[in-house]
């Protein structure tokens, strides 16, 4: 039966909330990057021990880990979702809590998020859900868009058998508690897409004897950038970078023979990425074939897009109401990606935006620090579910 009990979930914030402040800044203090995060799933893992009662799935796909706990009685279960991962970027956020390890940090706020539910987990632990099961689901590299892929890919995944997936960001720019919310698509799909064109070097001075790829580098990189005014973009987005450009070296004696041009395509659904894709990759062929050249066409860094399905959506949107939570409805998609897209494959995905201040320094930036203020909002947030579905 539904029972909306925040009163409970306040005293138990009130009392233990310096518990996760201080889970989220060690976390913060020993980052590992995409892949590299053995240390982080164990000090999760030992959380979840430590509570009693979940029982613990873990090096799933690399460092990933989930952790259940069953009430015993038939139900939904839910899956809420983290990523374990920080970045190659510098701390620069000055606080004693920042990273010791040179030239890592969380600047994305991942240790924020995994505070967030280690923090419902020991909620959970003395206030047990009474129908279904609840787990707390940790993946690994989220910023190269690998991590879910393989946690999807180890057979261990076929044991975790979801009704939904549930995420949360941190999103500095928006006031703080504050949460944003949009159907369908939330996060844009993305690629990276290198490619490298193959012709023949010459001495500097004989250019004709030779096969220079510049002009069709050229050609392709303008081409690209122009995708975007070509497909139909009304209410989606639809974006081409330039992300680099690499010919030759510093040897005047010679006209370079290979070249490789980097773009990042985005777009707010997966087709139109891939349509975009597929018309570089044509274009791309005609303009090389006609100069002799070979070259290879590789993708990589890709993302799908995260796509909110519109029950859960509309079930959240009506709970955050009733609770009182200031609601920003976004008309687009986030410009960026988050490797969660993926398991939409496996089970319906919901994912929001958790306001972290106006004025906070972005995410990815030097200086950025997952605000604690935010964890117990988080923990309230994602609690709706719970109340809604497990009491
Ligand atoms: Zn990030
Ligand atoms: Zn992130």
């Amino acid at each position: 039966m539904h029972q909306y009990n925040i009163m409970e979930l306040n005293k138990f914030l009130s009392i233990n909330g310096e518990k996760f402040e201080s889970l989220r800044r060690e976390l913060h203090q020993f980052p590992e990057v995409a892949g590299a995060e053995r240390n982080t799933a164990s000090r999760i893992n030992a959380f979840f021990t430590g509570l009693g009662g979940f029982e613990r799935t873990t090096d799933v796909g690399g460092c990933g880990l989930w952790a259940t706990l069953d009430s015993g009685n038939p139900g939904k279960h839910t899956v809420f979702r983290a990523e374990l991962d920080a970045l190659p970027i510098y701390d620069g956020s000055g606080k004693i809590w920042s990273s010791v390890v040179e030239g890592h940090g969380h600047q994305c706020g991942h240790d924020g998020h995994m505070a967030i539910l280690c923090g419902l987990g020991a909620y959970l632990a003395v206030n047990p859900p009474v129908q279904g099961k609840v787990s707390f689901l940790f993946q690994p590299a989220e910023e190269t868009g690998q991590g879910s892929t393989a946690m999807i890919d180890d057979p261990k995944f076929a044991c975790l058998q979801p009704d939904c997936f549930i995420a949360l960001h941190n999103i500095p720019g928006l006031k703080m508690g504050s949460i944003a919310l949009k159907s369908s698509a939330i996060c844009v799909a993305s690629a990276g897409v290198e490619i490298h064109i193959k012709g023949r070097s010459s001495h500097a001075a004989e250019q004709e004897k030779g096969l220079n790829p510049w002009s069709t580098l050229k050609q392709i990189a303008d081409y690209a950038l122009t995708i975007p005014s070509e497909i139909e973009v009304e209410g989606q987005i639809a974006k081409v970078t330039l992300a680099g450009l690499h010919l030759g070296d510093k040897r005047f004696g010679t006209s370079p023979g290979h070249g490789r041009v980097w773009l990042t395509l985005r777009s707010t659904y997966t087709e139109t990425l891939n349509q975009m894709i597929s018309r570089l990759r044509s274009h791309t062929t005609e303009l090389v074939l006609s100069t002799g050249c070979e070259f290879e066409f590789a993708i990589e860094d890709r993302f799908e897009s995260v796509f909110n399905d519109a029950e859960l959506t509309n079930q959240f949107t009506a709970l955050a109401e009733t609770a009182g939570f200031e609601l920003t409805y976004l008309e687009a998609a986030f410009s960026w990606s988050e490797d969660f897209g993926q398991f939409s494959r496996i089970a319906p995905t919901f994912f929001f935006g958790l306001g972290s201040g106006l004025h906070q320094p972005p995410l990815h930036a030097p200086d950025y620090d997952f605000p604690d203020e935010l964890i117990p909002v988080g923990i309230r947030a994602l609690n709706l579910f719970i109340d809604q579905d497990h009491r």
